[in-house]
């Protein structure tokens, strides 16, 4: 597991847009080779696709041949809603980059066949190759994707109920009134998020502290399902001085000691050649 220490949002964010151009870009990414990312919504993702979105803008890297498969989506928000999932991500990301719209992946939470919609997608992912890296951020309960406290940490792609603490999480985005807030939503699951061959998870702010330290300094818990991805091979963590407020002194030197080590991750690469 590798924890990356940032100062703050922006620079995490920064960071983590670094690393998944980086990805990309080594890659060497084309027409019968296309490269999978599997990419998260909400506020914590906000500022690494602003940069991701900076970095195209700069023809430094195109999405000509990039697959995404999106974590989740609410059940029963009109697609067109401003608080879906679809309308996030073609408003903040795809529809400012080179992407081609039929290889961006979100969930149908409209689909007459809910379960049926959720079996699809898991064999869309199979189908592109399985996710190269997987991009994803937790609540303050530890969900990852809409794996709230519980789940199964061998789920896949599923209807599943939110808790009472993600409704009130996301409250904000619907007037602060819990009524409108869906209570359902499609999310992959947490073995679908554990079979892409790398995962960066975004952590910040002191209001996902308790969280990190649940991710990553206690054992593995259905309960706190982020720390399902202490047993994968290949977990970046990249949070904000905030996040780590609960974690232990020593883990926090340890790992900031590795900063030298880690910043070569993100040291620019040759930008892509878009054929
Ligand atoms: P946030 O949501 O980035 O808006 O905090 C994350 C989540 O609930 O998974």
């Amino acid at each position: 597991m590798r924890l990356v220490i940032l100062d703050d949002y922006e620079l995490a964010s920064e960071w983590a847009a670094k690393y998944i151009r980086n990805r990309i870009i080594q890659f060497s990414p084309s027409a019968d080779r296309f490269f999978t990312l599997g990419l998260p919504t909400g506020s914590t993702p906000y500022g690494c696709y602003q940069k991701l979105i900076e970095f195209h803008r700069s023809g430094d890297l195109s999405f000509k041949y990039v697959k995404t498969f999106n974590m989740d989506e609410y059940v029963g928000l009109p697609r067109a809603h401003p608080e879906s999932y679809h309308s996030y991500m073609w408003n903040n990301f795809f529809k400012h980059i080179d992407i081609d719209p039929a290889n961006a992946h979100i969930l149908d939470g409209n689909a007459k066949d809910l379960e049926a919609e959720c079996q699809a997608y898991e064999e869309k992912i199979s189908e592109a190759g399985g996710i190269q890296l997987f991009v994803g951020g937790i609540g303050p309960d530890g969900h990852i994707a809409f794996n709230e406290p519980g789940s199964s940490l061998v789920s896949r792609t599923r209807v599943k109920t939110l808790a009472k603490d993600t409704i009130v999480a996301n409250a904000r985005f619907f007037g602060n009134d819990l009524s409108k807030v869906p209570t359902m939503a499609l999310t992959v699951g947490v073995g679908t998020v554990m079979d892409a061959k790398e995962v960066l998870i975004l952590i910040t702010g002191a209001h996902k502290a308790f969280a990190l330290n649940k991710a990553i300094e206690e054992g593995v818990n259905h309960m706190w399902t982020v720390s399902a991805f202490q047993q994968h091979p290949r977990t970046i963590f990249v949070c904000d001085e905030d996040a780590t407020l609960e974690l232990r002194v020593k883990t926090v030197k340890y790992f900031k000691g590795l900063m030298h080590v880690h910043n070569k991750l993100v040291d620019p690469v040759l930008s892509m050649k878009i054929q």
